[in-house]
Formats: C-alpha cells, sequence, structure tokens
C-alpha cells in the first residue's frame, strides 16, 4: 500500500515550508482520508472519508461552503449533497476501510480508520483523547498509526463540559503510549505551535519519545511517502 502525506498542521496560525497543510492523507493514490485543503482535491481523489467535520479536516466546513464530491463522514454535513455518514466497513480498491469512533470533540463526532490491503494494516485517527476500550481489539497489530500532535505535554488539553463530558487533544506521550500496545511504527502529524519552534527538535523529541516506548515514532511532513 503506498501512503502519501498531503498535511501534517494542525488548526494554528504557524506555518513552516514542510508543515503547512491542514490534514490530508492519500493511500493508493485513490483513497483519501480528511480534506483539510481545497487544493487537495486536485489530486482527484475517487473516495474520500473524513474524521470529522472541523474545518482542518474537512476545509469546506470554514465558511459553510456546499461540498458536492461523493465522501464518507461520521455524520451529515447539511450542505453537502453526496455526503454518506459512515460507521462500519467497507471493501474499495481491494482494501477494506473500517471506522473506529474516537473521542475528540462535544459538538462533532469523530472517528479514525483502519486501512487494510494485503495483510498490512493501517489506522490514520484524525483528532483525539481516547479511543474507547471496546474497538482496542481492531487495533492488534498494525503496521502503522498516524496521529495527531496537537500538544506534546502530558495529558494535553482536555476541557469538560457542564454536563460532564470531555474534549480536547490528549498529549504525544499518552497517544505515544496508546498506540505502543499496538504497532512498532507512529508518524505523527496535525503539529500545534509547539512543534513549530525549531522542527529539527521536534524531531529529536518525537524519536526519544518513540524509544521509550520501543517504537519507531517519526515526524511526519507534507509530501511525506511510503510504501507498505
Ligand atoms: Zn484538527
Ligand atoms: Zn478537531
Amino acid at each position: 500500500m503506498k501512503i502519501k502525506i498531503l498535511g501534517t498542521r494542525g488548526e494554528i496560525k504557524v506555518s513552516a515550508p514542510k508543515h503547512s497543510n491542514h490534514s490530508g492523507i492519500l493511500a493508493d493514490g485513490k483513497i483519501m482520508f480528511d480534506v483539510g485543503e481545497k487544493k487537495f482535491l486536485s489530486l482527484d481523489p475517487k473516495y474520500i472519508f473524513i474524521t470529522h467535520l472541523h474545518p482542518d479536516h474537512a476545509f469546506f466546513v470554514r465558511n459553510w461552503e456546499k461540498f458536492d464530491r461523493p465522501f464518507y463522514a461520521p455524520e451529515k454535513y447539511e450542505l453537502a449533497g453526496n455526503g454518506q455518514v459512515f460507521n462500519k466497513k467497507i471493501n474499495i480498491e481491494s482494501c477494506k476501510i473500517t471506522s473506529i469512533p474516537t473521542i475528540h470533540s462535544i459538538k462533532v463526532k469523530s472517528q479514525g480508520y483502519l486501512i487494510e490491503k494485503n495483510q498490512k494494516r493501517i489506522l490514520y485517527t484524525g483528532d483525539l483523547i481516547w479511543i474507547d476500550k471496546k474497538y482496542h481489539k481492531l487495533l492488534k497489530d498494525l503496521d502503522l498509526v498516524i496521529t495527531e500532535a496537537s500538544f506534546y505535554q502530558t495529558g494535553g488539553v482536555v476541557r469538560k463540559s457542564r454536563d460532564g463530558r470531555i474534549f480536547g487533544h490528549t498529549g504525544v506521550p499518552n497517544l505515544t503510549k496508546l498506540f505502543s500496545g499496538f504497532t512498532k511504527k507512529i508518524i505523527f502529524v496535525h503539529f500545534g505551535s509547539w512543534a513549530y519552534k525549531n522542527m529539527r527538535e521536534t524531531r529529536h523529541a518525537i524519536s526519544e519519545l518513540g524509544k521509550t516506548y520501543g517504537v519507531d515514532a517519526i515526524l511526519g511532513y507534507d509530501g511525506l511517502e511510503l510504501n507498505l
């Protein structure tokens, strides 16, 4: 399976040459996960899966734009003629895609995607605090996890609503620990402003953190291509 990372910048103002695009990855040149930038559509994806309807993952919700391409998402978007709610499995282009609910926001629903092809298993998550334990059995023996890096500090920034529901992002150490139980390789994307102060130091910090949990932890960048 070919994976191309299209964007690695979170919902922040700062930018850097290899970390300027908002979220998106492309599998086998045809299946796109998140469309954080309108220009990603020029790659002409045959299928689109959205992790959640925040603008850095679905550019069209930023200004309530119409979006007419067919796509799958955890919930309906009013201004999309061809949006489909997707919360199960689908077989396309010799890949099996499975949605995995994630905890992130109280205003929008969110989910990651397990992508399987030729015995390879990749998990792509959007933003998250946690994945409920009942889904952990789906995460066994992953060849790669691509996940977010909004906050470096342990615990990230997690808030609680009046009715007791949590929202926000956990920290990179928490995600490294969580996914080290399921994979040997993690690529971090969706960087918060902490990462932009010095990208070399960020790369080093991520790699060292990976070592403490026994995984290969890598700093993703816009345009990074992998073959699995
Ligand atoms: Zn985001
Ligand atoms: Zn989000």
